[in-house]
């Protein structure tokens, strides 16, 4: 962030404001830790602020301090629009343009709020008043550190905020294992747990809830499993059916689609998840070293993401959709290659 921009935040943090804070549609351990991290700091700094999450999110990021008071856009829809009315600032965080909060989005785009992103995906768009916008880092929640710091308060870093920010920046990393992870990271993630994270049991919370159906989706998932080793590529499929099969709930599907890249020679994964409620296959890309899967969602899955790590979705049937997926991968096949 610019001192313009810094100096623009104080101003307005130095005034009672009516905040609401916003992560993206389906939101992930960084989306909520951001959201729940920068709500503590600007309660703390007696500023009345909410965080209203476009639709609901699983389970194991539900333990996280304060999440008790998220609103579901969804579930709780008069008492977040009222608030999204009222609201003089809104902060969108992890994401960087308005298609990714599904049904909110034409209610933020009428509101008079001002606007201040934070956010590290690719290609921003210009929603908002101030853009702290950088897709060199790790995660959303390692911007709000920044972020708080840039407003000389990194002092003021609870307990609480420390353990929001360290289970995003954990999640986004893949626990501190993938590329984005700088040595800055883990200079935030030292601070944040001298300030008292508890690391150990944010992993357990996170990582070390399965229930046995979800080891038993994660089987089928892996049986499905389909190699293309003159493309390096892995993909996977569940249906519909699969997922009722084995008692499928929000957020059991995370993390699959790594699997493919643990195997030796593989450096584009993907899983195609079916949503038939919603009538899309939902698909999440995966790789290693140069190949864009941002580019890839972008240019055929109206999707986006990071380099290493993307989404999108197709409107036609899985086998439909993973023999169009196949058919291009024709043209990659140099720099998957390479
Ligand atoms: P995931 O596969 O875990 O859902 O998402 C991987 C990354 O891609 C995340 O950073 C997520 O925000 C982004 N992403 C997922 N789905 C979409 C999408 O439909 N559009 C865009 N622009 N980004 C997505
Ligand atoms: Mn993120």
């Amino acid at each position: 962030m610019n001192l313009k921009d810094i100096n623009a935040v104080k101003a307005l943090l130095s005034q009672p404001q009516k905040i609401v804070i916003v992560p993206h549609k389906n939101p992930d351990g960084d989306a909520i830790g951001s959201t729940l991290g920068l709500w503590h700091y600007l309660k703390n700094s007696k500023q009345e602020a909410v965080i209203i999450a476009p639709n609901d999110y699983p389970k194991f990021l539900k333990w996280m301090p304060g999440n008790e008071h998220i609103l579901n856009f969804e579930k709780e829809n008069a008492q977040a629009r009222k608030a999204i009315d009222e609201a003089t600032l809104v902060f969108t965080l992890d994401f960087n343009h308005l298609g990714r909060i599904g049904e909110m989005q034409s209610f933020l785009e009428a509101s008079e709020a001002k606007f201040i992103m934070i956010d590290h995906h690719q290609a921003p768009s210009d929603y908002a008043e101030i853009t702290y916008s950088d897709v060199s880092m790790s995660s959303t929640c390692e911007m709000v550190f920044n972020f708080i710091g840039f407003l000389d308060d990194t002092d003021t870093i609870t307990k609480e905020i420390a353990n929001c920010l360290y289970t995003g920046i954990m999640t986004d990393t893949g626990s501190f294992k993938f590329s984005s992870t700088t040595g800055r990271t883990h200079q935030v993630v030292a601070e944040l747990i001298h300030k008292g994270a508890e690391n150990t049991t944010i992993h357990n919370k996170i990582y070390d809830t399965n229930s046995p159906s979800r080891l038993h989706l994660l089987g089928c998932a892996l049986k499905n499993m389909v190699i293309l080793e003159e493309y390096k590529t892995a993909y996977i499929t569940l249906s519909q059916e699969e997922l009722d099969t084995y008692n499928y709930k929000k957020g059991d599907t995370e993390g699959f689609v790594n699997y493919g890249l643990t195997l030796e020679k593989i450096r584009f994964a993907v899983i195609f998840i079916e949503n038939k409620e919603e009538g899309i296959i939902k698909i999440s890309f995966r790789s290693e070293g140069d190949f864009s899967v941002n580019q890839f969602a972008r240019n055929h899955f109206s999707g986006g993401g990071h380099d290493n790590a993307a989404g999108g979705k197709s409107d036609v049937s899985i086998p439909e959709t993973t023999a169009h997926f196949v058919s291009l991968l024709e043209q990659y096949k140099k720099v998957l290659n390479s």
